[in-house]
């Protein structure tokens, strides 16, 4: 680490450094200049102890704009005294420090820049600049660090800076000073994955795309069809009007549903993987491309799964504060009286509403366990035993617990032809059928005839190897 590091605290203060304690023997670290990004990088330059030296167009102009003890100079002086230079320009302006060449020459460049859309095809930002200056080593990184992100320094200890080079000791440099001031350098390689980075702070949730479109069509789909069974069709051919079920009872039957589906697509396609292994009979042949995708979007099916069953449960606490719910107690209370019964206890009812409350309590209750395991921070504490315990333990507990929940909300309704108005079966029958299957299919990959012989492909073992050749004369070889 260099000399002076430490010297400055990085927590408290970031954003008005007091007076540097830089060594002004040591060599400057330069900034090409003076913009948002610039002066960020200045502060925390200087507040790490290191010589600074900012080069403008305008220093006398600029100069005011940084903290004292931050040199402003020109371009060209500040390229003839540092050695590692910040290339903090908007790429649109590189060219005009052609004329510096000379002084570049030798000198890492780092180039800190960001694309405003994502780079596909073209060359980066960073290849552009080495491009321009082939005497200098060019440095691609810190760009996914903010202006702001930089003023305050790495708060929460975990901000990565990722670099490239095709020059290792100027990559090394880099990463040294992205450590010195409390970042966490990651080696991203070669100067062609500049591309990447630079593209890096452009994505958008990238892996959430499918699994979240896959949530709201699920949710759509069983919604328009509770529409149709529960709220259309009572209309058109009963004259019930029910609308007032959309913003509120409406959701709350579809979240379950989703969320017991998606919670099904966690576990459905490692069975899937586990069944095509043991058809193959090896673990040596690359899944098809769908089943290797689906398998890397299982944490965000999941944790999509857990959100919905958070909103259902949110949604079920408030259902008694509505105006309808209240109407429907007296209504019911007025004709009880006015029948004369004295009371409406139902024992078997009873016991299924507290039998599906509890299932519904423990399965949210498991669900957040896993979401919590999935936070990188707790799950990189687990070792791999404990990981796998949880998130395929714990998991198929929460599908079954799950399970139980609408098979008790369902009770004996699944078997009253009554349920099936319009011959449409309620939603709660369709959405168990996924999970019933995933469970089973758990179920029979436990037999040990099944069990064993995958352990034993998972080791290594392949059928292929196992099987006996012989030739037959005349004939090509068999296999038995
Ligand atoms: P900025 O505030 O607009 O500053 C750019 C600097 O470039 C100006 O201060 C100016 O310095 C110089 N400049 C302006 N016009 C010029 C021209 N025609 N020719 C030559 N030099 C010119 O931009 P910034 O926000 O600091 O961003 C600088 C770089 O950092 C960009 O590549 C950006 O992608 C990257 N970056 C920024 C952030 C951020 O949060 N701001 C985050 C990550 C990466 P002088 O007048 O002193 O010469």
């Amino acid at each position: 680490m260099p000399q002076g590091e430490m010297r400055k605290p990085l927590l408290g203060g970031a954003a008005e450094p007091d007076v540097p304690a830089c060594d002004l023997k040591s060599p400057a670290v330069g900034i090409l200049g003076t913009g948002d990004f610039s002066r960020s990088l200045a502060h925390r330059l200087l507040a790490c102890g290191l010589r600074v030296i900012v080069g403008s167009r305008s220093p006398d102009r600029n100069a005011d704009r940084f903290p004292a003890g931050v040199e402003v100079s020109t371009q060209r002086d500040a390229a003839a005294q540092a050695h590692v230079l910040f290339v903090a320009l908007f790429p649109d302006h590189y060219s005009s420090l052609a004329a510096l060449k000379g002084e570049l020459a030798g000198k890492v460049l780092v180039d800190v820049s960001n694309g405003t859309t994502l780079n596909r095809s073209r060359p980066s930002n960073a290849e552009e600049l080495a491009a321009l200056f082939p005497e200098s080593s060019v440095v691609k990184g810190f760009n996914v660090l903010s202006a702001w992100a930089l003023l305050n320094g790495p708060r929460d200890g975990s901000r990565q800076v990722l670099i490239c080079s095709d020059d290792f000791q100027a990559k090394n440099r880099v990463a040294l000073l992205a450590r010195s001031m409390g970042f966490v350098p990651v080696d991203m390689g070669c100067l062609s994955s500049a591309r990447d980075i630079e593209n890096a702070p452009l994505y958008l949730f990238p892996s959430w795309g499918s699994p979240f479109l896959c949530a709201v069509c699920l949710f759509f789909s069983f919604y328009i069809y509770n529409f149709f069974r529960g709220v259309l069709l009572p209309y058109v051919i009963k004259g019930h009007n029910v609308f007032y079920k959309l913003p509120v009872e409406m959701v709350n039957e579809t979240l379950p549903l989703v969320s017991l589906v998606m919670l099904a697509l966690v576990y459905l396609p490692g069975l899937l993987a586990a069944g095509l292994q043991l058809l193959r009979g090896t673990k040596y042949q690359t899944f098809p491309m769908w089943l290797d995708r689906w398998l890397c979007m299982r944490k965000q099916l999941g944790l999509l799964s857990f959100f919905c069953a958070a909103m259902h449960a949110l949604y079920s606490l408030c259902l008694p504060m509505r105006s309808s719910a209240r109407y429907k107690l007296l209504n019911a209370a007025f004709k009880q009286v006015k029948l004369g019964q004295e009371s409406s206890w139902m024992e078997q009812d009873v016991w299924r509403m507290e039998l599906y409350l509890s299932f519904g309590i423990v399965a949210l209750g498991v669900l957040s366990l896993l979401a919590v395991t999935s936070l990188p921070s707790v799950g990189n504490s687990l070792n791999w035993r404990e990981f796998s315990f949880v998130q395929s333990g714990l998991g198929y507990a929460a599908l079954s617990i799950s399970t139980l929940h609408t098979l008790t909300f369902g009770w004996n309704r699944a078997f009253d032809p009554g349920q099936y108005e319009f011959y449409l079966p309620p939603t709660f029958v369709l959405a168990v059928l996924l999970p019933c299957i995933v469970l089973l299919g758990r179920l029979a990959l436990a037999l040990p005839c099944l069990s064993l012989r995958l352990a034993r492909i998972r080791r290594g073992w392949e059928t292929r190897l196992h099987q006996v050749h012989f030739r037959l004369p005349d004939e090509d070889m068999s296999t038995v």
